[in-house]
């Protein structure tokens, strides 16, 4: 059950509700937005009366059932899209939004030249590794507070929003000090004390769809971050492992649909590492406007041979401003698209 209190509830008014709730047999969870509450119910007690007895209390706005067991997440609790801003730019918003930079930040000029670079083609967030998730301890494991630094750096030469991966939840604060939307890697997608600390980050955090995880668990674990006290989250799907070699993963691009069915949150497409190969990068991105996501994240290099990280799949300089000008008919035609009529249907 999700319970909405009424605008501007008093505390009195929220803990009488929760102590309601939990005579029912339920546990409580809140979400403590600028103006109302929201309040989660959860586990096994007497639904019906439940119900029944929170829509009679004056302070509460609307108490409904959610059959899924992600909650807040879910389109059953919210039709609208989340919209997240970030320095002027709304990503689940009438902007298909780009993100992009190199994989790792690995210096000065590499990480600025990079953000003039995706800032002149018409991406609003510079993305940029600072801690990078290497399968090989013997990889380039990134600058970390030096990197973070440059990103800083780069932010402040261009007005782009920043994205950097976090990795644990040591982290967090430093990171978010930093970064303007905190990314979740693939990795990482089900480390439990991580989502539960991103909770109260007070930044918006981009969600991997981990490689071999389902869509379920995919929104289960934002299901973590939002009922932990932050509802800026948005998903992406990045390819999930499979028996296919041709591609360094599988891009489950209907997976993007399925999640505009299920979930109100912003989803966003990566069609580097789903590929892995910068020569399919451009078909992918235009699949993933066709088919409805909210943004892209891409590796783009000033220099892709010299990369330290994932330099086969970047886009150098003149490839990414081909793609974004041979995406722009597209996203014409996503300003249009159907699904967009449910979604603007606030319940
Ligand atoms: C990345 O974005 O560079 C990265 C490591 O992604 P993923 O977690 O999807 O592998
Ligand atoms: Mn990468």
């Amino acid at each position: 059950m999700i319970i909405s209190m009424k605008l501007h509830s008093t505390k009195e008014e929220i803990a009488q509700v929760k102590a309601r709730i939990e005579e029912f047999g339920y546990k409580v969870h809140s979400i403590e937005g600028e103006e109302r509450v929201v309040i989660g119910a959860v586990g096994v007690g007497d639904v019906t009366n439940c119900l029944e007895s929170l829509e009679a209390m004056p302070q509460v706005e609307k108490a409904v059932r959610i059959s899924a067991p992600y909650k807040f997440v879910s389109k059953e609790f919210r039709q609208a899209k989340t919209e997240i801003k970030v320095r002027g730019t709304v990503i689940g918003g009438d902007e298909f939004v780009v993100m992009a930079g190199p994989c790792s930040v690995e210096n000065e000029k590499q990480i600025l030249e990079s953000a003039e670079i995706v800032a002149r083609a018409g991406a609003k967030i510079l993305r940029g590794g600072a801690f990078k998730p290497r399968t090989s301890p013997y990889d380039f494991q990134g600058l970390e507070l030096e990197g973070l630094k440059l990103l800083d750096k780069a932010r402040r030469a261009t007005g782009l929003g920043i994205i950097t991966e976090v990795m644990s939840d040591r982290d967090v604060p430093m990171v978010a000090e930093y970064a303007d939307i905190l990314q979740i890697g693939a990795r990482n997608m089900q480390n439990f004390s991580l989502l539960k600390t991103l909770g109260q980050c007070g930044r918006p955090i981009l969600l991997k769809r981990g490689m071999s995880s389902t869509v379920k668990e995919l929104l289960m674990s934002a299901e973590y971050i939002v009922a932990h006290g932050n509802p800026q989250v948005m998903l992406c799907e990045r390819g999930i492992r499979t028996f296919e070699t041709v591609t360094r993963n599988t891009c489950d691009i209907a997976a993007v649909a399925a999640l505009n069915e299920l979930t109100h949150l912003p989803v966003i497409l990566d069609p580097s590492h789903a590929t892995g190969k910068r020569s399919l990068v451009p078909a992918l991105s235009r699949a993933a406007v066709a088919i409805g996501a909210d943004g892209l994240i891409v590796e783009v290099h000033p220099n892709p041979e010299k990369a330290m990280s994932d330099g086969a799949q970047s886009l150098d300089p003149k490839q990414f401003a081909q793609m974004m000008e041979d995406l722009k008919p597209y996203i014409e035609l996503w300003k249009r698209r159907p699904e967009l009529a449910a979604q603007h249907v606030a319940v």
